[in-house]
């Protein structure tokens, strides 16, 4: 037997550094360059916007841990739902059998979601969704005859995940390059990105779409589907396009028969300020990805949401036309729980409100922002806040870790993402917490600037 065969239970604070001993001899964390990297905290409890490390020491998630988290760390209403459900039944597979609380998750999807989409296909996180939506909008042409139509159109920056297909859309984040050789076809185009005070917005718009047009000119007939992270490019920045750009984008994919995807893994559920960001632009797109807040940020579960008439190009006679996908956790009864507690929780506790009053806050500090020096283009998007700091980089920079370490060796889970930094609280963020964030940012700001980091 070998000595770690039996893991010991820890919960205590004394036992803390004794989880990272085993943590740094048996764990590979995500995006995480082990050898350069500071120790990880750990966190032994959360509640509302708060994180809680072994020592009890509070930590303000100002991130959503990830963007997941929407209406606060362990909410007893979703606490009681996930109980409740695990008491009735943990798990069955989804092929051949099916759940009250699985179909009512996809009929609420469909009801809050605009014109036919209504066909919900679950899968377990953010990625994939995005491959399921790249598969069906690929073998939805195979399934007409149509077989030249492998091509697919994604956006400068864009992140869509980290699984093959994911990578490859998401190819220009500058992320994936060991796997350059593995990756599928892809054209990328220009995104304009814009912020508060933009003269150039129209400009950048435009060209962004005669881009597109020149492309459906020379390759319309190979083109798959287009794939965009509607008003909000998260990884590359909290880079925001206006939704005049995306209504105008979607009319011309659709009208040249492109399938449209829209990637609402870190838009949906309130980020932008609506519940989904696909509402501000007034359209339809074709399927629609969904995760993170999904569940509140409590377990993996995503949706591809269809329209009616690409679920039927998957209909016939002989199982060569169905869709060969699916997940040994497909629509987990007990995540599914989770999800419906959590969408029940929008009308129950007036989220919307809340959102609203948060981006007035973040709206706020804008001037704050704006008279500083060290940083340009302050913009907000429904609850969040971003803004450039001059000092900054790649993923990873310098700065941006001198930064992360000094926020949160004060109490702030606050990740800047190169030169960007921001904020993207949980909803059931308080006004005083709001302010100590606020007041925290500044700070460390004021830090980086006097060069004590
Ligand atoms: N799509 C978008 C827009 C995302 O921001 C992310 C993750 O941040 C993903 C997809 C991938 O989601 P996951 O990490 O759950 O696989």
């Amino acid at each position: 037997m070998k000595d770690n065969a039996s893991p010991k239970q820890t919960s205590s604070a004394e036992s803390a550094d004794d989880v990272i001993e085993r943590d740094k001899r048996f764990v590979w964390h995500p995006y995480t360059q082990h050898s350069t990297e500071a120790e990880p905290t750990v966190i032994a409890r959360a509640k509302g916007a708060s994180l809680f490390d072994a020592e009890g020491r509070e930590i303000l998630d100002l991130i959503s841990s990830w963007w997941t988290c929407t209406h606060g760390h362990s909410h007893p209403k979703i606490n009681a739902a996930l109980a409740a459900q695990a008491e009735q039944l943990e798990h069955v597979m989804f092929a051949g059998f099916t759940h009250a609380t699985a179909v009512n998750v996809a009929e609420k999807l469909a009801g809050l979601l605009p014109g036919d989409l209504n066909r919900v296909f679950f899968s377990d996180d953010g990625s994939t969704s995005v491959e399921v939506a790249i598969k069906i909008a690929y073998q939805s042409w195979v399934n007409r005859g149509e077989t030249r139509r492998s091509t697919l159109v994604a956006f400068d920056g864009g992140y869509h995940g980290d699984t093959l297909g994911a990578m490859s859309v998401g190819r220009s984040s500058q992320m994936f390059g060991a796997f350059k050789d593995l990756l599928c076809q892809v054209c990328i185009l220009p995104y304009p990105a814009t912020f508060e005070g933009d003269d150039a917005a129209d400009e950048r718009d435009a060209c962004a779409l005669s881009a597109f047009e020149a492309l459906l000119a020379d390759r319309r007939d190979s083109i798959a589907a287009l794939i965009i992270e509607p008003l909000m490019q998260g990884s590359a920045g909290m880079r925001f396009c206006r939704p005049s750009f995306l209504k105008r984008l979607v009319e011309l994919a659709q009208s040249a028969g492109v399938i449209v995807i829209f990637d609402e893994v870190a838009t949906g559920f309130g980020r932008t300020g609506t519940l989904f960001a696909l509402e501000q632009a007034g359209v339809v797109p074709d399927l629609v990805c969904l995760s993170k807040g999904l569940t509140a940020g409590y377990m993996p579960l995503a949706a591809t949401v269809a329209r009616d008439r690409l679920f039927e190009m998957f209909l016939g006679p002989s199982f060569d036309r169905a869709l060969p996908h699916g997940h040994s956790f497909t629509a987990n009864p007990l995540a599914c729980a989770v999800a419906l507690a959590a969408l029940g929780l929008y009308e129950e506790e007036q989220t919307m409100a809340r959102i609203a009053q948060i981006h007035a806050r973040h709206r706020a500090m804008l001037d704050v922002l704006a008279a500083r020096p060290d940083v340009t283009r302050p913009r907000v998007l429904g609850a969040v806040l971003a803004f450039e700091v001059q000092e900054g980089g790649q993923y990873q920079s310098e700065a941006s870790r001198k930064l992360r370490a000094w926020y949160l060796a004060h109490g702030f889970n606050i990740r800047p993402i190169g030169s960007t930094v921001y904020l993207m609280p949980p909803y059931c963020i308080t006004d005083e917490e709001l302010s100590r964030a606020y007041t925290g940012m500044i700070e460390g700001l004021d830090q980086l600037a006097s060069g004590a980091l």
